[in-house]
């Protein structure tokens, strides 16, 4: 089966995990804007990121026939820095015409603090001035659910925002709830240990359904695994789910959010049905 990974960071992956990818059926991915590991010290840091997230990484992607899209902003964690956060804002207008980027992400909060919450808000601002998507990034710490529960009063305060056109990350069994309700997407990562695994995953969409739902590896430089979203579509498959509902979650979702991105172009391969609605298939992948 065709997957997307709508949440990996490849800058810190190697070659290698592109093939094995390629090999298990992921046809696309998107990378969002996080933390590196260590905080930048300059604007000027960023500016090389971005520059990688949107011409060096859809290159090294393209090799295995894998389409790579990325959300640009500042990470939670260094938003902590206001002065740089302001700086690094002012230069994300300069890459929003390249053609891998879907909108503003991952943005959203870590510990929670004031600091995080004003620059969380600039981003909507400049999400709303550029009509971006957004992706949310919800704290994985023990007070998660106040940070969702927080991030999603930020986002119905902003009359701007439309939660169609917002994906709030990281989703679990106590928080999926308040992501669907508020009309947002929402997504599940998956981790091998911690966090949300496979089988609980599978768990979630048995308990609220595939509507505006999808699941993502998180794949970075900590322990983490790019074949997950494979692992969950044998979960799935295990349990006895019909091949189109699997499809819907690790397929048609990611790319129906995807789509409503302005400078969203329809791959090769992908015809348009009667209402005028990209079919899913996606026939002979190019880099
Ligand atoms: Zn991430």
């Amino acid at each position: 089966m065709y997957f997307i990974d709508p949440h990996i960071h490849m800058i810190s992956r190697v070659t290698d995990d592109y093939h094995r990818m390629a090999l298990s059926g992921c046809v696309a991915l998107s990378e969002p804007a996080f933390w590196a590991g260590f905080d930048r010290n300059s604007a000027e840091g960023f500016r090389d990121y971005f520059h990688h997230l949107t011409d060096i990484e859809p290159k090294r992607a393209a090799l295995f026939g894998i389409r790579h899209y990325s959300w640009l902003c500042i990470n939670a964690k260094e938003a902590e820095n206001v002065s740089l956060s302001r700086e690094v804002i002012k230069l994300i207008p300069e890459f929003l015409d390249k053609p891998n980027v879907l909108g503003i992400g991952e943005i959203g909060l870590n510990k929670n603090t004031r600091n995080e919450a004003t620059i969380f808000q600039e981003h909507l601002d400049l999400a709303a001035k550029t009509n971006e998507l957004i992706l949310i990034h919800t704290p994985h710490l023990e007070d998660k659910y106040k940070g969702t529960r927080m991030i999603i009063d930020m986002l119905q305060n902003d009359s701007r925002v439309l939660p169609h056109r917002v994906l709030v990350d990281h989703v679990e069994e106590h928080t999926v709830r308040l992501a669907l309700d508020g009309g947002f997407w929402c997504a599940m990562t998956l981790y091998p240990t911690t966090k949300c695994t496979p089988a609980r995953a599978a768990d979630i969409l048995e308990m609220v359904g595939t509507d505006r739902i999808m699941a993502n590896s998180a794949g970075d430089w900590g322990k983490s695994d790019p074949l997950a979203v494979p692992e969950l579509v044998l979960e799935l498959r295990r349990r006895g789910h019909p091949e189109e509902t699997i499809r819907k979650v690790v397929y048609d979702n990611p790319l129906a959010f995807w789509r409503q991105c302005s400078r969203w172009k329809e791959w090769p391969g992908q015809a348009k049905d009667r209402n005028g609605v990209a079919s899913d298939l996606v026939v002979g992948v190019e880099g």
